[in-house]
């Protein structure tokens, strides 16, 4: 099997099941559920492509106008096509260096953690999220209406 990469390496590798805090699926406010899995990391880690794969999109992740409940800074998301054909979304960067089309091997630099909230400067985190399809936007999920396209981070992360 390919060598993948844990995309925080600050941080050792842990991936929260479901239903914990930081784990993909858990309730959040206002009937949502949490699209990803949360790393928790110091705002400016090095965050590095898991598999090598094609930057398919760029698109800004968090900003003021997303929620009702949260006054967010603006923050990114990378979204990078691995060779399996479905995409990892590295979320709550700071703005890219990298470029849509470019190709990234794995283990390559790829961006670094923002920070969604000046009012808590130390919530910071690598927000990551996989999908069937190209994700163009800020992912959302109400109570029963899961995006289809929604892959579970926890399964993907747990084959590292
Ligand atoms: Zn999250």
């Amino acid at each position: 099997m390919k060598k993948m990469f844990w995309p925080v390496p600050s941080t050792k590798k842990n991936v929260p099941k479901s239903k914990f805090k930081k784990g993909f699926g858990r309730n959040k406010e206002g009937g949502r559920f949490h699209c990803g899995t949360d790393i928790l990391a110091k705002y400016g880690s090095n965050i590095i492509a898991i598999e090598s794969g094609l930057i398919k999109n760029i698109f800004l992740f968090t900003y003021l106008e997303l929620d009702q409940f949260n006054k967010y800074e603006n923050t990114y998301a990378i979204a990078i096509q691995h060779e399996k054909g479905n995409y990892a979304l590295y979320c709550e960067l700071q703005k890219p260096k990298l470029k849509i089309g470019q190709k990234v091997k794995a283990g390559q630099l790829i961006g670094k953690v923002g920070r969604i909230f000046v009012h808590k400067p130390k919530h910071t985190m690598l927000h990551f999220e996989y999908h069937s399809k190209l994700p163009n936007s800020t992912t959302k999920w109400y109570k029963g209406k899961r995006p289809k396209s929604l892959l579970s981070s926890t399964k993907y992360l747990q084959c590292i």
